[in-house]
């Protein structure tokens, strides 16, 4: 695993910035990581964070988690906190205020009335539908709109009046008076106001008009004081018109605008409105459902910060668009846990086993590694009796050769503990199998057998009077398409066993003490972290991955 995360990668963007420095172009790198708070943060976002945070970072300089919040009618103060804590999570050196678009709305509304004065902005009448059918499309140039040749004093007093409250929502809209011919759409006079008689989380009732995206961005990086503004490719189109009204605007600053392909992950949405849709409608729990593909959700998950940022660490930084394989994620998390988490025993789907020839009411105690990878781990105490559980999945009836699990008549080592042998099956009126009768081997407590016979199976259990009881929650993708987005309705894609929720599982004793965060190897089955659910009474455990790649057979599943 790379160790320097956010450390100096070669890739396009990082040329320039070091270009820019030697050329003597900037002094001071500060960049900026930008998200509209109408959403959580999602892996995506994390290349985005990772790259601003890191380019800083290398180049000393610094980055700003800034809110392009213009469009109150989908932001939240729920979503303001969420992103401020994910993005603390990420430990990605962020360690100052967080800055608003909003900071600067008095100023954003100056340089408007400028604009006005210069002749280069003006108030439109023209409806929503009206303006699109003005605009033109791709082959045909767009129509000017009639007022478009209206006095400045005129669209000076509209313009006042559309602040002060004075007409409806949507009535009328400032408009930059560019080039309705121009062949990049977005230089085609866009709205730079539009009135929205919605609260806005910071700035509460103050404005009834707010400025657009494009209008707010630029000038907030400009103001910021931004030298490079990193962003995905979709902005490329929406430079030009950043350019125009830093050209035609009293601001010194000129942002460098670079733009990189965004992060697509196989069996993943990563757009905002499909990952609102999938909370709006209840498709999962939350934002922070763990099978989301947003930080919170990860988090919740278990998954680790570091896991996150040696993920990205390993994407590259292009204007090449492509999908990057889920698997990939998967193998840093396990990766990265494999290193640290505590080994115990659970049993998922627990079958009792009782050893007949062991004494009733007498408890042994056996040390048993916390992790193999790590002797400084060191061990843990781990209670054996003469009832336990075992995993159903561990003993089959008729089972073939290859089975080296248990079955009647053969042996197996019960992990740290005996060589335990199936002498009898007992079944319920339905033919279930609902308990095992076994004899122990007491020559083989924690080692071989003295008369060196081999047992190929090696089974993790509980001590059934010890035991404390969990449900477990295994996760697996949540669609079944490589691409659900391009599907025609994505929400059809949804695999509908992605949550399983076990009942009474059966854990050793010392899980009843894991931490918050702390993720733990469920010996044989994968890596377990408690839910925010759980508590004293009722323990709660998610599947952050299973050991190998559960991904590939939750797939064939589906
Ligand atoms: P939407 O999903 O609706 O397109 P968004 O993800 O672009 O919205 P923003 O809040 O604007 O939402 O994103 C903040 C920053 O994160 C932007 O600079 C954006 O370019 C970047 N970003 C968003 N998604 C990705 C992604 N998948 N990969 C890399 N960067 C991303
Ligand atoms: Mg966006």
């Amino acid at each position: 695993m790379k160790e320097n995360i956010l450390g100096s990668v070669n890739d396009f963007i990082r040329d320039r910035v070091r270009s820019d420095l030697e050329e003597g172009e900037i002094n001071t790198v500060v960049t900026r990581f930008p998200p509209e708070p109408n959403g959580y943060l999602h892996i995506g976002h994390a290349k985005s964070i990772c790259l601003n945070f890191g380019i800083a970072a290398e180049f000393g300089g610094i980055c700003n988690l800034r809110f392009d919040d213009t469009n109150p009618v989908k932001e939240d103060q729920e979503f303001i906190d969420a992103i401020q804590a994910d993005l603390q999570w990420l430990s990605v050196g962020w360690d100052r205020q967080a800055k608003y678009a909003s900071d600067n709305f008095e100023q954003l509304f100056a340089w408007a009335k400028r604009l006005i004065e210069d002749g280069k902005a003006y108030v439109d009448d023209l409806t929503a539908v009206e303006i699109r059918e003005y605009r033109g499309t791709l082959t045909e140039p767009g129509r000017n709109s009639p007022y478009r040749d209206r006095e400045i004093e005129e669209n000076l007093a509209l313009f006042n009046r559309m602040r002060d409250g004075d007409f409806e929502d949507g009535s009328r809209v400032l408009r930059a008076k560019i080039d309705m011919a121009a062949g990049n759409i977005n230089l085609r006079d866009p709205v730079l106001y539009r009135i929205v008689r919605v609260p806005h989380p910071r700035t509460g009732d103050s404005w009834c008009i707010y400025p657009t995206y494009d209008f707010a961005h630029g000038q907030t990086d400009a103001i910021e004081g931004i030298s490079h503004s990193l962003c995905t490719l979709e902005f490329e189109d929406h430079r030009p018109l950043y350019d125009w009204l830093i050209d035609n605007l009293p601001v010194t600053a000129r942002p460098r605008q670079y733009e990189f392909s965004r992060l697509n992950m196989s069996y993943t949405v990563l757009s905002k409105r499909r990952l609102t849709q999938l909370v709006e409608e209840g498709h999962v729990s939350g934002w922070d459902d763990p099978r989301m593909p947003t930080i919170s959700g990860l988090r919740r998950r278990g998954v680790p910060a570091l896991a996150v940022r040696d993920f990205i660490s390993r994407l590259s930084i292009s204007k090449s668009e492509g999908t990057v394989d889920a698997a990939m994620l998967e193998h840093c998390i396990r990766d990265s846990l494999n290193q640290t988490s505590m080994r115990r025993m659970a049993v998922l789907r627990p079958l009792k086993l009782v050893i007949e020839n062991y004494p009733e009411g007498q408890v042994e105690e056996f040390q048993s590694a916390n992790n193999p990878q790590d002797e400084s781990a060191g061990t843990r105490v781990v209670p054996f009796s003469r009832e336990i559980w075992i995993e159903r999945d561990d003993f089959m009836e008729d089972a073939p050769k290859k089975f080296f699990r248990l079955s009647l008549g053969r042996e197996v080592r019960l992990r740290s503990a005996y060589f335990v042998t199936c002498t009898e099956v007992i079944k319920d009126a339905s033919g279930e199998v609902i308990e095992l009768r076994c004899t122990y081997d007491p020559e083989t407590r924690g080692a071989n057998a003295p008369d060196g016979r081999k047992v190929k199976g090696t089974l993790h259990w509980v001590s059934a009077a010890h035991a404390v009881e969990a449900e477990v929650r295994l996760y697996s993708p949540l669609f079944a398409d490589e691409n659900p987005g391009a599907a025609e309705n994505f929400i059809s894609t949804l695999r509908s066993n992605s949550l399983e929720v076990l009942k009474s599982c059966k854990l050793e004793p010392m899980l009843a003490e894991v931490a918050d965060g702390e993720v733990v190897q469920f010996e044989r089955l994968g890596y377990f972290c408690t839910d925010p659910d759980s508590s004293s009474r009722a323990l709660v455990f998610n599947r952050t991955i299973g050991l190998r790649d559960t991904f590939a057979k939750a797939m064939a599943k589906r």
